[in-house]
């Protein structure tokens, strides 16, 4: 018996195949080289959207982002991966029409282009959305951190740096006084060691320069930590514990989990995040007015208030208070009356409006002077000062609000089935691992490309091979 063979690699064929052969009709790279296709890359603002006029030719925009697409589907994100690729790979062989540009040009690619990938993202959208593939109705709101090219050895707050710099310092004058030392014995046999101790000294003087200068960022900036490898990375407490990294945030349409939009930024926590990331969702999808489902995290009046302004109906639920979790009075306890503009306690006593700092322009502070002798005062707080009960400029507003959100609870349900998905495929394409480009503009690069591979990945999934050109 004889195996089954293959062509052998020296025989000449007189009907050589060609590249289109080796990529079936159905194939979804065909897709994605069509999509490209079909956009405008100088409406885009893409660089070199138009060939130069002299000088060697550069590589078409349309090629590079097609390799970029191409790459987050897959999980090749760097721009070696990449140019690895052009090179072994059938269907990027195909895609590319054989172009093998080297890693450099595909960085600088990424890096040139932030506004136009933010743009293919934008424009994948609106294909999606003529597709009816967008409810348009509701959108899920969250947030997840994502690691920075930094290590949490190399993030540092005020005192961890004073702390580090006059250890280095201390280490320093122990070597120079061993140096000395050194100098006063016989030279010779010691030589090596001498040649050690400069060195190390050296490239403790270098570290110190480092962290000198970080420390004078630090002075400088507002901010609380300076990270010294992604200058724009911040330490933050995610899920699974500290890690230094950016706050991706993401909205998500109810009716097939495609991302609506995508942004990054360096806030330790989700408060003041709500009507940006719902704006954005709201402005790419260009509908008039939606819903939105944040969890508690996401519960700030002046948030709340910013989405209504805007068209947008926020459902957040009350986040709860110290008193509540300490079973002491909650301020549903206080009787509020508008036309006073006071609040009656549970011991009857009136909380008058204290005289509002420059500050607090939002909120108004409400106090009594009786909660020194009160009887129910280890049932109302702790405080020395007595009970203070705070109420927001937009409190009627959310208050009507919240009375509806209750009707509708089963949208918090909805909330944690819509917004965990993506956000588990987004983490899985980067491996689980860390964003690969330092800085906030170019992670936002990076975090558009894989909001544009997980959407397409839905796309090719809801329309099916056959429906995928007739959808384009
Ligand atoms: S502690 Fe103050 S606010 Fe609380 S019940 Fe007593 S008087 Fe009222």
């Amino acid at each position: 018996m004889r195996y089954i063979s293959g062509t052998p690699r020296d025989q000449t064929q007189m009907f050589p195949p060609l590249m289109d052969d080796f990529v079936a009709e159905e194939n979804p790279v065909r897709f994605i080289d069509a999509f490209v296709d079909s956009l405008d890359m100088e409406e885009l603002k893409f660089v070199r959207s138009e060939p130069k006029k002299t000088g060697r030719p550069g590589y078409d925009p349309k090629d590079l982002i097609k390799l970029y697409i191409y790459g987050y589907l897959n999980k090749i994100r760097s721009s070696r991966g990449l140019e690895k690729e052009t090179h072994r790979n059938v269907e990027l062989m195909w895609l590319m029409r054989g172009l093998k540009p080297d890693f450099k040009t595909i960085a600088d690619f990424r890096k040139n282009n932030k506004k136009g990938i933010a743009g293919v993202f934008r424009q994948f959208t609106l294909l999606c959305k003529k597709n009816q593939l967008f409810g348009c109705e509701l959108l899920g709101i969250d947030g997840s951190k994502f690691k920075a090219v930094n290590s949490q050895a190399r993030n540092f707050n005020a005192s961890r740096l004073a702390k580090v710099i006059s250890q280095i310092e201390e280490r320093i004058e122990d070597y120079l006084e061993k140096l000395t030392k050194q100098d006063e014995k016989e030279a010779k046999v010691q030589k090596a060691t001498k040649k050690e101790l400069r060195e190390k000294i050296r490239k403790l003087t270098e570290q110190k320069e480092e962290l000198k200068e970080a420390e004078t960022r630090l002075k400088e900036s507002q901010d609380s930590q300076v990270s010294l490898t992604d200058e724009d990375a911040r330490a933050m407490r995610g899920r699974h514990g500290k890690t230094v990294g950016y706050n991706v945030q993401i909205g998500v349409d109810h009716k097939h989990k495609l991302v609506a939009a995508v942004d990054v930024n360096q806030a330790r926590n989700d408060k003041d995040q709500l009507s940006g990331i719902s704006l954005k969702s709201k402005e790419n999808l260009g509908i008039e007015k939606c819903e939105v489902v944040a969890d508690k995290g996401y519960y700030s009046h002046q948030e709340m208030a910013k989405c209504l302004d805007e068209g947008i109906t926020p459902r957040v639920p009350p986040c709860r208070t110290r008193q509540q979790t300490s079973g002491r009075f909650t301020k549903e306890a206080f009787v509020y009356d508008r036309d006073a503009n006071t609040y009656t306690c549970p011991n009857g006593e009136v909380l008058e409006p204290l005289k509002k700092k420059s500050s607090e322009q939002a909120k108004t502070i409400y106090k009594t002077k009786a909660c020194k002798g009160c009887p129910l005062r280890d049932q109302c707080t702790t405080a020395k000062s007595g009970r203070q009960i705070e109420r927001s400029a937009y409190e009627d507003q959310i208050e009507e609000l919240e009375r509806e959100s209750k009707k509708k609870g089963f949208l918090q349900k909805a909330r944690k089935g819509l917004v965990e998905h993506p956000f588990g495929v987004l983490k899985a394409s980067f491996q689980y691992g860390s964003f690969l480009t330092k800085g906030m503009e170019n992670v936002r690069t990076e975090m558009n490309l894989a909001a544009l591979a997980y959407n397409m990945k839905r796309f090719f999934n809801i329309m099916g091979q056959e429906r995928l050109m007739e959808a384009l």
